[in-house]
């Protein structure tokens, strides 16, 4: 893989402003204005038009709901109801129809600066049984990181749940295929392209047993554990009346309040429920604006990030973000957090929970920043579009004035967008195969 020297950029989220060399698929040298690299490079890149960050890391999604975005029987309801009006949708999903919703999502976040996804899949209807060999192949094709998430649920309505019985699936069966895409997939170890997270839904989807059983298999197998937790008031009321308790104390119940776990919102904690989750160094992906649609509440990033839990970013499903954009997650973070607490939050906060702080959502210390020795995972806007022209702070000014396209972005020091363009994908033919696969869920 040839060096690179990106030289002089405009702006640059790093520790020195002059630029950085990339060497192996790691940044090699972090240089200073004026100064040169140390030994000879292959390639230099002029990035004086570019404000240079980490790459952005997305800690939650469901790729298949890029298929039912602005659904008419979903729309403008509460997380509840809004589940209940598309899961009998979600059933009719097919392994070609989830390989394009992937393609579809990946792409997109690509495109927004994202280096490292993650996705929680959790709906295995007959014929998908491959879903996570969907994910990596796709995953794999665009050349990014992911941690898939080997998601479940197996507590339908009849037995007090909220799904049908149509999405739900058994505990031996999730159990074995949990083992069989670790073994597949799930690499170990600074510069993983592909880890594997066990991933039980929801408190109201999946039984106690479910959770306690891949609570120890990811013990067994160190990796990573994932669900939604406190989305909503909805489900604190749920957990009071089927478990006698709230969603902390049901964490903990499960085997699950330990460092290893990050939740998906993280909204409705006490004072003692945050102290809690920063004792134990439970990760938290805020969704903000997941959290705007669906009315579901404010998450304290504050006092959770002070307690010592880990504060990442996440888009949050397709139906209820509608998009995949993570700057734009950067921007709706900056603003609902500002109306949380007051206008001490800065930019710099809503790039961190999107970079470093992600990272340690998924456990990992070798990417998130622009540092020497991290991964070489960058994502590179231009300031060329109208709504950038003025602006004074270019770090400032890609939250502030709405950056929501990157002009390159590199994983493990190779590009994979070029001129705002994804490597090997055509766009307007992605376009027309996703928009005519999601007519079957109209
Ligand atoms: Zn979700």
């Amino acid at each position: 893989m040839p060096s690179v020297w990106i030289k002089s950029p405009l702006a640059i989220l790093a520790e020195k402003g002059g630029g950085i060399v990339v060497r192996n698929g790691r940044i090699a040298e972090l240089l200073t204005l004026g100064q040169a690299p140390f030994s000879p490079v292959d390639q230099v890149f002029d990035a004086s038009n570019h404000v240079v960050l980490p790459g952005l890391i997305n800690t939650h999604h469901h790729f298949y709901q890029t298929l039912t975005r602005a659904h008419p029987q979903a729309i403008n309801k509460k997380l509840f109801d809004w589940l209940k009006a598309l899961y009998p949708v979600w059933a009719r999903l097919t392994p070609d129809a989830m390989r394009i919703g992937t393609r579809l999502a990946l792409t997109e976040l690509l495109m927004s600066g994202v280096t490292t996804t993650s996705d929680h899949h959790y709906v295995y209807t007959p014929g998908l049984e491959d879903a996570m060999d969907i994910q990596v192949e796709e995953a794999r094709h665009l050349g990014m990181r992911m941690t898939v998430t080997r998601g479940s649920m197996n507590l339908s309505e009849k037995d007090g749940g909220l799904p049908p019985d149509s999405v739900v699936q058994d505990e031996d069966e999730i159990l074995a295929d949990c083992e069989r895409v670790i073994g597949k997939y799930h690499e170990r170890g600074e510069g993983a392209i592909i880890q594997v997270a066990l991933a039980p839904c929801s408190p109201f989807s999946v039984t106690k047993s479910l959770m306690c059983a891949c609570g120890a298999l990811a013990e067994k197998h160190d990796c990573r554990l994932h669900t939604h937790l406190a989305e909503t008031q909805d489900e604190d009321a749920y957990c009071r009346s089927a478990f006698g308790m709230g969603p902390v104390d049901y964490l903990e119940d499960v085997g699950w309040l330990n460092a290893r776990t990050w939740l998906a919102h993280g909204i409705h904690f006490s004072e003692r429920d945050v102290a809690r989750l920063g004792q134990h160094g439970v990760g938290v992906c805020h969704c903000p604006t997941s959290n705007m649609v669906l009315a579901s509440g404010q998450c304290r990033t504050r006092e959770l990030e002070a307690a010592g839990a880990p504060v990442g970013l996440g888009v949050d499903g397709s139906a209820s973000n509608d998009a995949s954009n993570l700057m734009e997650g950067v921007r709706h973070a900056l603003m609902i957090n500002r109306l949380t607490y007051d206008a001490s939050v800065s930019h710099l906060d809503a790039l961190r929970w999107a970079t470093k702080g992600s990272a340690r959502c998924l456990g990992r210390d070798d990417i998130g920043e622009i540092a020497v020795g991290k991964q070489a995972d960058l994502a590179m806007f231009t300031l060329d579009e109208l709504r950038f022209s003025g602006a004074g702070d270019p770090i400032a000014a890609l939250v502030l004035c709405g950056a929501h396209r990157a002009d390159r972005v590199m994983i493990a020091g190779d590009w994979r967008v070029v001129n705002g363009m994804p490597v090997g994908i055509d766009i307007a033919e992605l376009r027309a195969q996703h928009g005519a696969a999601a007519l079957a869920f109209l």
